[in-house]
């Protein structure tokens, strides 16, 4: 059986008293490996590492620390193949896909190879007699990351992409579910030059997640899960003096207004939807046609377009999706199409009891369609993420711009028309972090920034772009004066003013 370690200096081979969390093959359904899940002992062991590595790191000028981020991409780049395999046959994602999952993070490496000029501070000469102010953003130390399954190169890049470069060392806790490649990033960012210690990968649960929280070395902790749990982390890491940004569950809608193009909404739909076997935080799990008619033409076009999907392997090259994370997971999203069906919905395609030939334990489920979906049922309320696209009616654009404004996830939303004024309306008005204009999956490109709002983001900063370099480091401000010994006749015990 291959063992999953963590990847921590000093420690050497797996802690055989270690519990043990088991890695399947989605795609086959046999379990190909098993993680060590580590305790607040081995992190103390890794913020030891860290303390000696850190201060001297973001000693390094800026240059030097974004040469390493140039080498560490051009590392990632070159082993890209290798490491989109790996995450697909823990994942399950397509081998195609997967390759996304790397390319998204490493676009926030390149961002974070501008380090220089990102993390410049601002001067201001003469804001007074003599006086003049400048701030500089420094890194607070020692920070750390807890990451989902569903993007296991990703997310992990968004997070100690920006704070390494930063200046901070980083932990990071991937998904226990498949921790193989964020292992592997840490060993391709120390081949990139980085000193040994500066990022290393604690594997564990809920055990290890608490230790992170309570650890007293950790400055700042970036979560992005499910809501329930980054409610959890923002309280507790809150409560222990931290500075937190916990990214939480969606449930993305997409408004189809009357004049949309609706052979291209179809074909957006069935990758937001159905891609990554709907196991996306942004992906688009429920549509909201705009008028009766709308809906019925709409339903029209879709019906083939899910039926054509293929559902394979993860290796299958021709494969839309592939299987879901784990069985409990398939049985989890089966028992939400039962739950639709149950509070009234319409199973317009049904995915549950799927299986692929020759594949027949693998964790797959079948593209579904659900109609007549209403605001009030559970399965509407909560996060399938699975592939279940949900039709719900809007009578008309107020109706449709309500749906996703009052629901309690807040993480994307799109909507799909040839009317600038409606599409500026919604953009303006949505009450969502993240807004696509027939545009399926708005995820911001890496130098803007990435967040959700209500239940999809708890704290005040997103991920990456210049969110990121703040929530990673934190600004000094400095007001100077070389005074010429004359004095300057102003009263010492009024505070002063510019007036
Ligand atoms: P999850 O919440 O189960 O796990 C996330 C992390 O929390 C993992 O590292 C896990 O080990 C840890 N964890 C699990 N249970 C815990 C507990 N009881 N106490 C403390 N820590 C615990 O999420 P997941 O299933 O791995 O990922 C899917 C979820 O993540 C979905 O809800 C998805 O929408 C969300 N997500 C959100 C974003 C975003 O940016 N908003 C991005 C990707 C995924």
């Amino acid at each position: 059986m291959r063992q999953i370690d963590h990847f921590i200096q000093g420690f050497e081979g797996s802690d055989a008293s270690a519990r043990k969390h088991q890695i399947w093959n989605p795609s086959t359904g046999e379990v190909q490996a098993e993680v060590s899940l580590g305790d607040a002992a081995l992190l103390d062991r890794a913020i030891a590492n860290a303390k000696k590595v850190q201060p001297e790191w973001a000693a390094t000028n800026p240059q030097k620390r974004a040469r390493v981020m140039f080498e560490f991409k051009r590392l990632v780049e070159e082993h890209k193949q290798e490491l989109a395999e790996l995450l697909s046959s823990e994942h399950g994602k397509v081998v195609d896909d997967a390759h996304g999952d790397v390319q998204r993070g490493l676009e926030v490496i390149e961002y974070a190879c501008g380090i220089p000029q990102v993390q410049k501070g601002e001067y201001t000469n003469g804001a007074g007699p003599g006086i003049d102010v400048y701030s500089m953003r420094q890194p607070l130390g020692i920070g750390a990351g807890i990451t989902p399954f569903n993007f296991p190169a990703m997310i992990p890049m968004w997070m100690f992409g920006m704070a390494v470069a930063a200046g901070n060392a980083f932990i990071l806790k991937p998904s226990e579910r498949d921790p193989s490649v964020p292992v592997r990033l840490a060993e391709l960012f120390v081949e990139a030059g980085a000193p040994e210690g500066l990022l290393q990968v604690v594997n564990g649960d809920k055990e290890m997640v608490d230790a992170i929280l309570d650890h007293e070395d950790i400055a700042a902790v970036s979560f992005v899960g499910s809501s329930d749990i980054a409610h959890y982390v923002y309280k507790r890491g809150v409560a222990a003096g931290k500075r937190v940004q916990a990214m939480g569950g969606a449930k993305n809608h997409g408004i189809v207004m009357p004049d949309a193009d609706l052979d291209q909404v179809v074909n957006d739909l069935s990758g937001a939807a159905f891609g990554s076997a709907g196991e996306r935080c942004m992906a688009l799990p429920v549509v909201v046609p705009v008028g009766e008619d709308t809906a019925e033409r709409l339903k029209e076009k879709l019906i083939p377009a899910i039926n054509a999907l293929r559902v394979g392997v993860s290796t299958d090259k021709d494969a839309h999706y592939g299987p879901v994370v784990t069985p409990e997971h398939k049985q989890r999203v089966e028992d939400w199409i039962t739950t639709a069906e149950n509070e009234g919905g319409e199973i317009v395609i049904d995915g549950r009891d799927f299986t692929l030939q020759g594949h027949e334990d693998g964790f797959f489920v079948g593209p579904t369609l659900i109609d007549h979906v209403t605001p009030d049922m559970e399965s509407y309320k909560e996060e399938i993420f699975g592939p279940v696209l949900q039709i719900v009616r809007a009578t008309d654009f107020e109706h449709a711009l309500k749906l996703p404004s009052d629901h309690q996830y807040g993480n994307g939303v799109a909507i799909f028309t040839r009317n600038g004024q409606a599409a500026r309306e919604f953009a303006h008005r949505v009450n969502v972090g993240m807004v696509g204009i027939n545009v399926p999956i708005p995820v911001p490109v890496s130098y803007h920034s990435f967040g959700g709002w209500k239940r999809s983001g708890f704290g005040d900063a997103d991920q990456y772009g210049m969110e990121g370099m703040r929530f990673w480091t934190k600004a000094k401000k400095v007001t100077q004066r070389w005074p010429d010994g004359g004095g300057d006749g102003s009263n010492a015990f009024v505070i002063p003013t510019m007036g």
